[in-house]
């Protein structure tokens, strides 16, 4: 499967210079959608993933597939303001400013072996606030996935130097 060409580029979105990786095209597709949630979960068949983390808002839609394939839970982490009960909160920084992510208390036991999920993985900043939600929690993370990485960005480096594992579909 040429996962690549079902990802639509949009060139200065959201701001000139950006190259907006489109991913909504891929999840369009039911064979790229189908075959790129199959090649993320077969990899952790035997993890006993017990639950997916996805990211807001994308990995929500992937992740929520993931995690219907391996059987586990869903765990959704938030930008702020969205969640309803008590919750650990991490921000990171963007090119201009900063933002959070945040995850209910009681999102993860201890121990409790987790997947990450998002969609894209560019400087690593919003998938390092996820690992960091995570373990507060002292979860067990088997791994970060993502459809895409943009390797020149480094985000895949800083990840797997929190000793968090990093698979991704297409660079
Ligand atoms: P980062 O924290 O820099 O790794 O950025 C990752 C987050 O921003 C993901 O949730 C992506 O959805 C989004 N993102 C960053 N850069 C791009 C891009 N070039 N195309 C699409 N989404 C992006």
């Amino acid at each position: 499967m040429d996962f690549k060409s079902t990802i639509r580029t949009v060139p200065d979105y959201p701001r000139t210079g950006i190259m907006f990786r489109d991913v909504s095209t891929l999840m369009a597709d039911a064979k790229a959608f189908s075959a790129a949630v199959e090649k993320l979960s077969a990899p952790f068949e035997k993890f006993e993933i017990s639950k997916v983390a996805g990211i807001d808002a994308r990995g929500f839609i992937l992740g929520g597939a993931i995690a219907v394939r391996l059987n586990a839970g869903f765990l959704p982490l938030r930008k702020p303001g969205k969640l309803p009960y008590r919750t650990f909160s991490e921000s990171y920084e963007l090119e201009y400013g900063s933002d959070a992510l945040h995850m209910h208390v009681d999102g993860v036991k201890p121990g409790e072996r987790v997947l990450l999920v998002d969609d894209l993985i560019a400087t690593g900043g919003t998938a390092e606030a996820g690992v960091k939600l995570l373990r507060r929690g002292r979860a067990d993370i088997v791994s970060a996935v993502f459809l895409v990485d943009l390797p020149d960005l480094g985000g895949a480096r800083r990840v797997r130097n929190m000793g968090v594992e990093v698979k991704a579909l297409v660079s």
